[in-house]
C-alpha cells in the first residue's frame, strides 16, 4: 500500500485517524537516514517545488516534468531501485548516498513523519496514524535523541516551502473564484447552471490525469510551467506572478467570450484548473468541489 507523504490539507475533520501534535511536543525525530520513506511513497508537488527542483537538477522545470513526474508535473516520480520490501525509490534518490536534491527537496519530504493539515484557516501539526511512522521501518530512531516540533521545522527549513502551500491554496481558491463569477455571467439559466455544478463535482472525484485533460496545454503550461523569472530560493515573487499571469489571461479570454457556453465551458475549465492545483497541495478536492457547488447553488 502506498503511504503518501503529502501535506494534509482538508476541510473535514479526519482528525480521528491521525495524531495531532503541539510544537512542544518531542519525538524522535533524528532521522537514521536509511531512506525508508524514500521508497514506495508518493510526493505531491507545488508549481513552485516543481521549478525549485528543476533550479536544483539544472535543467528547465519542463526537463523536470518530462522526465521525473506524473501527473503533468505534480506527482513525482518513484521509479528508481527496489529496497529490502520490494519497493521503489524516489526518482531522485542515490542508494548510499540519500536524495541527490536535498536543497531543493519539496516540503513533504521536509516534514515527514510530520504532516500538515489546514482547517479553518488553522495549521495543525500531525503525523498519520497512531503509531509514529518512521517506527515502521526505522525502529533505530528510538534509540536517536528527540527533538521538538518546533525545532524540527526549523532544521528542516520549512517556512519558506510552507508559506508556498499557503499561497498555493489562495491562488486555488481565486481561480475557484472565477469560476464562480462565470457561472454568474450565465445569467444563472438553468441549463448552464446545473451543467457547470454537475461538471464541477465530476472533477472533484476524477483522477489529477483526467483533470488535465480537461485543461487546455495552453492553460497547462500557464499553471505548470508559467514563464516567470524567478529567485529560485524564494516562493513570494514567483507565486505572485504566477498569479497575476493567470489573472490577467483569464481576464484576456473572458473578454472574448460572445457565448453562454463558451462562458460555461471556462468556468469548468477554470474549477479544474484550482481543483488540479488542489490536488497538488494534498486538498480533498472532493470535499472542495461540492463545497463549491453548494455556495454556488
Ligand atoms: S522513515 Fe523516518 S527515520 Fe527513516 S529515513 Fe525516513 S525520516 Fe528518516
Ligand atoms: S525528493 Fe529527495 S527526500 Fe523527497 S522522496 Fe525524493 S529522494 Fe527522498
Amino acid at each position: 500500500m502506498i503511504i503518501s507523504i503529502n501535506i494534509l490539507l482538508i476541510i473535514k475533520s479526519l482528525f480521528h485517524l491521525n495524531t495531532l501534535l503541539r510544537l512542544s511536543d518531542k519525538l524522535p525525530l533524528t532521522c537514521s537516514r536509511k531512506g525508508t520513506c524514500c521508497h514506495g511513497n508518493q510526493v505531491m508537488l507545488n508549481p513552485w517545488e516543481l521549478h525549485r527542483l528543476a533550479f536544483e537538477k539544472q535543467i528547465s522545470a519542463r526537463e523536470f516534468r518530462d522526465l521525473y513526474c506524473d501527473w503533468n508535473g505534480i506527482l513525482l516520480k518513484f521509479n528508481g531501485e527496489k529496497d529490502h520490501r520490494g519497493k521503489s525509490a524516489c526518482s531522485q534518490y542515490i542508494a548510499n548516498f540519500g536524495c541527490s536534491l536535498h536543497d531543493g527537496r519539496p516540503l513533504a519530504c521536509r516534514l515527514f513523519p510530520i504532516g500538515r493539515q489546514i482547517q479553518n484557516e488553522t495549521i495543525h501539526y500531525i503525523f498519520q496514524g497512531q503509531t509514529f511512522p518512521c517506527l515502521n521501518g526505522c525502529p533505530e530512531v528510538e534509540d536517536l535523541p528527540q527533538v521538538t516540533v518546533a525545532d524540527y521545522l526549523i532544521g528542516q527549513q520549512t517556512e519558506l516551502f510552507e508559506h508556498a502551500q499557503d499561497a498555493y491554496l489562495e491562488l486555488m481558491q481565486n481561480l475557484a473564484e472565477i469560476a464562480l463569477m462565470l457561472l454568474l455571467d450565465t445569467g444563472l439559466d438553468s441549463t448552464f447552471d446545473v451543467y457547470i455544478r454537475q461538471e464541477w463535482q465530476k472533477v472533484g472525484v476524477e483522477s489529477p490525469g483526467l483533470i488535465a485533460k480537461r485543461i487546455d496545454e495552453k492553460w497547462l503550461d500557464y499553471l505548470i510551467l508559467p514563464a516567470i523569472q524567478f529567485d529560485s530560493k524564494n516562493p513570494k515573487s514567483f507565486i505572485a506572478a504566477h498569479e497575476l499571469l493567470l489573472q490577467e489571461q483569464a481576464q484576456f479570454q473572458i473578454d472574448k467570450f460572445t457565448t453562454k457556453k463558451e462562458i460555461a465551458e471556462f468556468s469548468i475549465q477554470m474549477m479544474s484548473m484550482a481543483l488540479f492545483v488542489g490536488k497538488s497541495i494534498g486538498a480533498d478536492i472532493d470535499a472542495l468541489s461540492k463545497m463549491w457547488s453548494e455556495v454556488a447553488e
